[in-house]
């Protein structure tokens, strides 16, 4: 074995982050090895993956997909890594291989028993899974301090502060500065938002994403999340973490300091560039992103958010200020009412108001265990399809 390759597990694998990561790989050659792949239930692609990488474990929490593809191994030349099935399977498989980091994938709370195990067993945690820093971001940051590992951003604003971070102390800081990109509605009146559909929805004008979080760069809920995130990784007062609309998507982040200086990260918007820097922190390696030409950018503009058509970002704040389970009741409902709206069952605001009532029906625990978690995030679940429901009965 190499000693100098790093050895990365890679959980949601078949998704947008996943593919990004895997072309980081190929890029870093020799640099890492893919010793883990996860995935739902994209098996044929999962096998494709299988035979580019040959990784040495695998798993897929849908059974029905891991039935095919274990037929599908069988009949197949080469090595066979061992195969996990289910949501227990993907934790196992977290725990059972050995590795340096593992990169968090995954869309939503699903991923959050991984990325616990991932740091319960001393592993370095490459973070695109916001959701589960989110719901648990104080047992998450103390088990990865207990465990002396780190929690490198993935999330390209997060990735870039943290980049940013490395002008100043921490206690320089002033304020950090989320840039948003303000998704495909920022310029919609109020009165129009009521009607869009998912597919206006889903054609987000700068990244190419998930489905999940294009709802959320829409609603800002993504930057809602994102706000909550910054909280947890650079241990930063809600009142220094601002947000700022910048359509381009060019500026992903700035750090203000106390002398009066703002440090920002620019770049090409392609999340190769912050998923192979979590992968090779403290270095750069050469990527082959297009280079940005400033007579071509000509522009960067930058504007408040409006939280009367966006509402979801002044909630945020208020779940921070709550603490507690909130945060993963917050995301919880989110992720109900964004499956609603995909499924044509909900209106786009009815996405805020789906929120805001399973937000004031819930009473926050203090100091939540995880258990305690699981629990407030089945139960937001359980809340927020009644509120949807309610509110799709009442329009009829
Ligand atoms: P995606 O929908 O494209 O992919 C999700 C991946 O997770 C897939 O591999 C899927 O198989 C897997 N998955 C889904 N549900 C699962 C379950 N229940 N159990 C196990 N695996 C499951 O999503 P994405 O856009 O790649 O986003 C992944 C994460 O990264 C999200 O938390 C998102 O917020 C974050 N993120 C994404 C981007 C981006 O540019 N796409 C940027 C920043 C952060
Ligand atoms: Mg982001």
């Amino acid at each position: 074995m190499n000693r100098m390759q790093k050895r990365v597990l890679l959980l949601g694998s078949t998704g947008s982050i996943g593919e990004s990561t895997l072309r980081v790989a190929e890029n870093l050659g020799e640099a890492v090895r893919i010793v883990a792949l996860a995935a739902h239930s994209r098996w044929e692609r999962l096998l494709e993956q299988i035979d580019a990488f040959s990784p040495e474990a695998v798993a897929l929490t849908d059974s029905d997909a891991a039935a095919e593809l274990e037929r599908a191994l069988a009949h197949r030349k080469g090595p066979i890594p061992r195969l996990y099935v289910g949501s227990d399977g993907l934790v196992s498989l977290v725990r059972e291989t050995t590795g340096d980091i593992v990169v968090a994938a995954i869309s939503g709370a699903a991923g959050l028993p991984a990325t616990i195990a991932a740091v319960e067993t001393g592993k370095d945690l490459a973070l695109a899974n916001k959701e589960s820093l989110v719901m648990s971001g104080a047992i998450l940051t103390r088990l990865a301090e207990e465990h002396g590992k780190r929690i490198l951003p993935v999330d390209s604003e997060h990735s870039a502060i943290f980049q940013c971070m490395q002008a100043g102390r921490p206690e320089e800081i002033r304020a950090i500065v989320l840039t948003a990109s303000g998704g495909p509605f920022r310029s919609t009146p109020l009165a129009e938002l009521e009607s869009v559909t998912p597919a206006q929805a889903l054609a987000h004008p700068t990244w190419n994403m998930g489905a999940k979080i294009t709802i959320d760069s829409a609603t800002l809920m993504n930057k809602s999340l994102e706000v909550i995130e910054a909280f947890w990784l650079f241990d930063i007062e809600p009142r220094s973490i601002e947000v700022v609309v910048h359509p381009q998507s060019i500026v992903h982040s700035m750090v203000e300091y106390r002398d009066g200086s703002t440090i920002a990260h620019l770049g090409p918007p392609d999340m190769r560039v912050p998923i192979q820097y979590a992968l090779t922190y403290p270095r750069r390696e050469a990527l082959d992103v297009p280079r940005l030409r400033w007579s071509d950018v000509a522009r960067l503009t930058f504007e408040a958010p409006d939280l009367d058509r966006f509402p979801s970002l002044r909630m945020a704040y208020e779940v921070l200020e709550a603490g507690g389970t909130s945060a993963a009741v917050f995301n919880g409902a989110n992720e109900v009412a964004v499956a609603a709206f995909l499924a044509e069952e909900l209106p786009f605001l009815g996405i805020f108001e789906v929120i805001e009532r399973t937000l004031e029906r819930h009473s926050s625990i203090a100091q939540p265990s995880l258990a305690d978690i699981f629990q407030a995030d089945a139960w937001a679940r359980e809340e927020a399809q009644r509120q949807a429901g309610a509110l799709a009965s009442r329009r009829g």
